[in-house]
């Protein structure tokens, strides 16, 4: 099994190449060459697994010749060892919606899902064996927190986190700034998420820095997320057990709904998969009208999504164009130049099968957290709440699954602001509030950021 580019398809990569590079050397996505589908049948047998078992069944199709499927078993069972729930993700009701609680692991968000198993894999595949690497993240808030905490510690491994200073909650940056070792280092850049996500691509495309660091990316374009993402919709959908289900998903980068969207091609029966945004709307845009058109950041309730350039959905793109890489190259290209680009209306189209978008403002999150909270005694974190917002617009759907990202401890002013209450910390951060924080503010621009790393890097 190969991986292409989203701009190149003749070019050729193992999975080992592409857990390493996290983006292909043109600029573009790694896509597999090939995808599972499974057939009614196989989806029964699946059906019945654990949870563990069934990560197994569907990430092993997309690494089956780096790693060996009973070392991939043990090695995911590892990974989701410390999460407070033991099926790993929980299934709600909550009033007449459903839950899906993707944020029972060591730093209460989803990514931790993804991360937890990508660290184990860096030491499986033995990457950093020979020389050490240097794994370089942009966070709007939670990736580097789950980063530490799968990589914390780990030999011949450094991480640096580049954060939006202040730009994210008092919790999110707690967590980050305390919880690392002598290989993590907290860098807050003076600008948005967006510029510390381009300053990590361009790092990625200058060969010359990237070979002398051995550098790394755990962001969400890494396609080994993508993969650990996926399980989760299958598991829901086979515990509601219906015949066509829809999945409402707070977005930003593209990266965990993009997994639903690999869950409806390898045979999982979904019906619409929802684009839930805040005021950064550029996905809500794009799949309304065609125009991809990123503006300026606004902060906003949900700084998780707070990303006007949604790197993955140039993997959605690719498909819309009917698997065209020069059409990909290009209007990525038009992108550059131009600061966007514009899909005709038969594309917008084909997007909409699949897909339908909704916008959420700040004062309308406030009060679904509000109104949900007095309904069903029940507290959502402002990301969370914004998905249910957009089925409650939409109305008229087949049967719905919310995905939870994060647990609402991450965003307790807001919580506070909507409800008056305040909430308890969860056992995973009972002592983080104390510890002292540990980061460096450096200006937003490359060079001093790659001084910086150099530095550092050893
Ligand atoms: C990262 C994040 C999101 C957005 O996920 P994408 O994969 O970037 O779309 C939503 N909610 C929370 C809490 C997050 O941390």
């Amino acid at each position: 099994m190969k991986y292409f580019s989203t701009r190149d398809k003749s070019l050729e990569f193992s999975f080992k190449d592409i857990f390493l590079r996290g983006l292909a050397p043109d600029g573009g996505l790694f896509l597999p060459s090939e995808i599972k589908k499974y057939t009614a049948n196989e989806l029964r047998n699946l059906s019945i697994l654990s949870y563990v078992d069934l990560a197994t069944e569907i990430i092993f199709n997309f690494c089956k010749d780096d790693i060996d499927k009973k070392e991939l078993n043990a090695l995911i069972e590892k990974s989701y060892k410390s999460f407070k729930s033991k099926d790993v993700v929980e299934l709600k009701k909550i009033g007449n919606f459903n839950l899906l609680e993707l944020y029972h692991g060591p730093t209460l968000a989803f990514k931790d899902i993804a991360m937890q198993v990508i660290g184990n894999m860096y030491d499986y595949l033995q990457v950093s064996k020979d020389k050490v690497v240097n794994i370089i993240v942009a966070t709007s808030g939670d990736t580097g927190s789950a980063a530490i905490s799968a990589l914390n510690n780990r030999k011949n491994i450094n991480v640096f986190v580049l954060h939006p200073h202040k730009k994210i909650s008092n919790i999110q940056r707690k967590i980050m700034t305390t919880m690392g070792s002598k290989n993590i280092f907290n860098v807050a850049i003076e600008g948005s998420f967006d510029d510390c996500q381009k300053i990590v691509k361009d790092m990625f495309n200058e060969n010359e820095f990237r070979e002398k660091i051995n550098m790394s990316g755990v962001n969400s374009i890494n396609w080994a997320r993508i993969i650990c993402q996926i399980v989760y919709y299958f598991y829901a959908a086979f515990k509601i057990g219906k015949k066509k289900i829809s999945f409402s998903v707070p977005t930003g980068n593209f990266g965990d709904i993009y997994a639903g969207y690999m869950a409806k091609k390898m045979g999982l029966p979904i019906d619409k998969l929802i684009v839930a945004t805040n005021e950064n709307d550029i996905l809500q845009r794009v799949i309304n009208t065609g125009e991809y058109k990123p503006s300026k950041v606004k902060p906003s309730l949900s700084p998780s999504m707070d990303i006007q350039i949604s790197s993955n959905f140039e993997r959605l793109l690719f498909d819309i164009v009917n698997q065209d890489d020069k059409k990909v190259a290009s209007l990525m290209n038009d992108l550059l130049i131009k600061g966007f680009f514009k899909l005709d209306q038969e594309a917008v189209k084909i997007i909409k099968k699949d897909f339908c978008a909704e916008k959420i403002s700040d004062e309308e999150t406030l009060s679904i957290i509000e109104n949900i909270n007095t309904e069903s005694k029940f507290i959502l974190d402002p990301h969370t709440a914004t998905a249910v917002g957009a089925v409650k617009k939409i109305g008229n759907l087949s049967e719905t699954i919310i995905l939870g990202t994060a647990h609402p401890y991450k965003f307790l002013e807001t919580v506070k602001r909507a409800t008056g209450k305040e909430i308890d910390a969860p056992a995973q951060l009972s002592n983080v509030v104390d510890k002292e924080e540990k980061f460096d503010i450096i200006e937003n621009n490359i060079s001093l950021i790659k001084n910086y790393i150099l530095n550092k890097a050893i």
